[in-house]
């Protein structure tokens, strides 16, 4: 695992987010999901692995309706530290715009044996395209899998599907990750500055 492209997207003069290094301290393994806006507006799930963060780029957000599948592009491994990133990245940067934490917590492997080995699994599952999980959030609890497509996409070989496995915190009811948001976010507030600007604009 290596920060060598995330490190070569950014110039750390210029983002306050963090140049990182690859943690070593044995705790539990954490999840971050944030909420970026930038050309457009996403979420970035990400999932320790190996001292780094696993990362995808999730246009609509993650869902606990099982029934979703949201599309989820895997990106460059992200520092440990980023779990605690918020704020504005400036324009003209790699990703200009601002971040968000929307939810984090832990996260263990999906397993039958209690004893297995977390990482172990994890790592297997990564590699196999079939990752299986089961989070500790404030919103996401319960079981995901992260499930590689295979050859739909060309030449693409990072798109992923993120999908809820139905279980007691699952819902079959609409879910929306904009829903779950506060309307005091530094996001959402640029959102209704947006809107207003573009509701002033008069036609010529
Ligand atoms: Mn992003």
């Amino acid at each position: 695992m290596s920060l060598s492209l995330y490190k070569k997207k950014r110039d750390f003069k210029q983002t306050a987010e963090p140049a990182g290094a690859v943690n070593t301290a044995k705790e539990k393994l954490i999840f971050v999901v944030q909420r970026h806006k930038a050309s457009h507006l996403h979420y970035d799930f990400r999932l320790e692995l190996n001292g780094v963060l696993k990362s995808w780029a999730v246009p609509k957000g993650p869902s606990l309706n099982p029934g979703d599948k949201r599309l989820a592009m895997m990106v460059e491994d992200h520092p440990y530290e980023y779990k605690d990133f918020k704020g504005v990245i400036p324009e003209g940067n790699y990703g200009a715009g601002i971040v968000e934490i929307w939810d984090k917590g832990t996260y263990t492997a999906l397993k039958d044996d209690k004893d297995a080995n977390d990482e172990k699994l994890l790592k297997a599952g990564l590699k196999s395209g079939n990752l299986k999980f089961v989070l500790k959030g404030k919103k996401l609890k319960g079981e995901f899998a992260l499930v590689k497509i295979k050859n739909n996409y060309g030449d693409k070989d990072n798109v992923w599907l993120l999908i809820k496995h139905r279980d007691k915190y699952a819902t079959d009811k609409k879910y929306d990750s904009e829903k779950e948001t506060l309307k005091t976010s530094p996001i959402n507030k640029l959102i209704s500055k947006e809107k207003n600007l573009r509701k002033n604009d008069k036609p010529l």
